[in-house]
């Protein structure tokens, strides 16, 4: 799926001169990612006739460099995506302390001394489950899959949110050690457990929300992250996957008659609450014309 918008890049940027109030998505790949036209909605809805929103690959290796001369250019905001949220926590200037636990930024607001950075993705994704699900992270039962950036900023709200129990299935045993591991201290009582995506433990909570934080799902011929008929039902699915925007899980799902939604809303939300940051325009104003532009732009594309 491509998107009209412009891909910049980093020669671009160096020769940047657009006056008015410049935001940008630095990412690699970025030519899928339909944040211009959903920021670019909402802009407009606030009248904000001089902001632009604009997208720009950028390759690991160059984030540095494009992060300082964004800053020297006075670009006003970033957003981060595969693969700089965690590259670029070590090169802010300032951490919200709700994003120290995750290592990961995906939102940076301009200040004189540097970058701050900020996490919306745990914002966006409690918000998107309440609204598509019914479901409310705090006191849920959580099955989350995955043990990437994704899964790692799922897992920092739900214990921050308090969920009643967390449990974590992944591929490689090593990475999922290593995030329980890191979530260990920040558990304060509530259950947290991890296990094989083959081997659902026999205990697992009826009732619980299933989360797909892999990116099993992004390709056709991608493996099912897990089989939901071993799991206790009933249970409701949030893939955060939302191109394709019915994942193989998702039709599993639905087969099993149970409550599904894909990851367009959890964009949505942390884009809204990025917006905020930047703007101090609340979440909840822009939030539906930013839904309203990306269903858009992902069905023209
Ligand atoms: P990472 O690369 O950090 O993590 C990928 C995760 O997926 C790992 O746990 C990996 O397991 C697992 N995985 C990859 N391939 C497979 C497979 N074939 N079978 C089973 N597990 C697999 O990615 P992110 O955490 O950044 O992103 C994960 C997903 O979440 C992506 O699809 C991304 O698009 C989506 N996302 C959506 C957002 C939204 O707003 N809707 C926001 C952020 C992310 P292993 O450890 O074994 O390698």
């Amino acid at each position: 799926m491509a998107v009209s918008d412009p891909v910049f890049t980093l020669a671009d940027l160096e020769r940047w001169s657009r006056p008015g109030t410049s935001l940008a998505v630095l990412g690699h790949p970025i030519k899928h990612s339909v944040s211009p036209p959903m920021h670019n909605a909402a802009l407009a809805q606030l009248g904000r006739n001089d902001w632009r929103y604009h997208r720009f690959d950028v390759h690991p290796d160059d984030l540095p460099r494009a992060l300082d001369t964004l800053h020297a250019k006075r670009f006003h905001g970033v957003n981060l995506t595969v693969p700089h949220k965690i590259i670029a926590f070590d090169r802010v200037a300032a951490v919200d302390p709700a994003a120290r636990p995750i290592g990961a930024v995906n939102t940076l607001r301009w200040s004189p001394e540097g970058w701050h950075g900020f996490n919306t993705d745990g914002y966006g994704l409690a918000a998107a489950v309440h609204e598509t699900l019914g479901v409310d992270l705090a006191g849920a039962h959580v099955v989350l899959l995955g043990a990437g950036g994704a899964a790692r900023g799922a897992a920092v709200e739900c214990l921050r949110l308090r969920c009643a129990s967390l449990w974590i299935a992944n591929r490689t045993r090593e990475n999922l050690d290593e995030l329980l591991e890191s979530l260990t201290p920040l558990a304060a009582g509530v259950p947290l457990h991890g296990f094989a995506p083959a081997t659902p433990p026999r205990d697992l909570p009826i009732g619980s929300l299933v989360i797909n934080a892999t990116s099993a799902g992004l390709r056709p011929d991608d493996p099912l992250p897990i089989d939901l008929a071993r799991l206790p039902r009933p249970a409701a699915v949030y893939d955060m996957i939302y191109n394709p925007p019915l994942t193989a899980l998702l039709r599993a799902a639905a087969a099993l008659g149970l409550p599904q939604a894909n990851g367009l809303a959890m964009l949505v939300h942390q884009g809204a609450k990025s917006l905020e940051i930047w703007s101090g325009a609340p979440a909840a104003q822009t939030a539906p014309s930013m839904s309203v532009a990306a269903r858009a732009a992902l069905a023209s594309a």
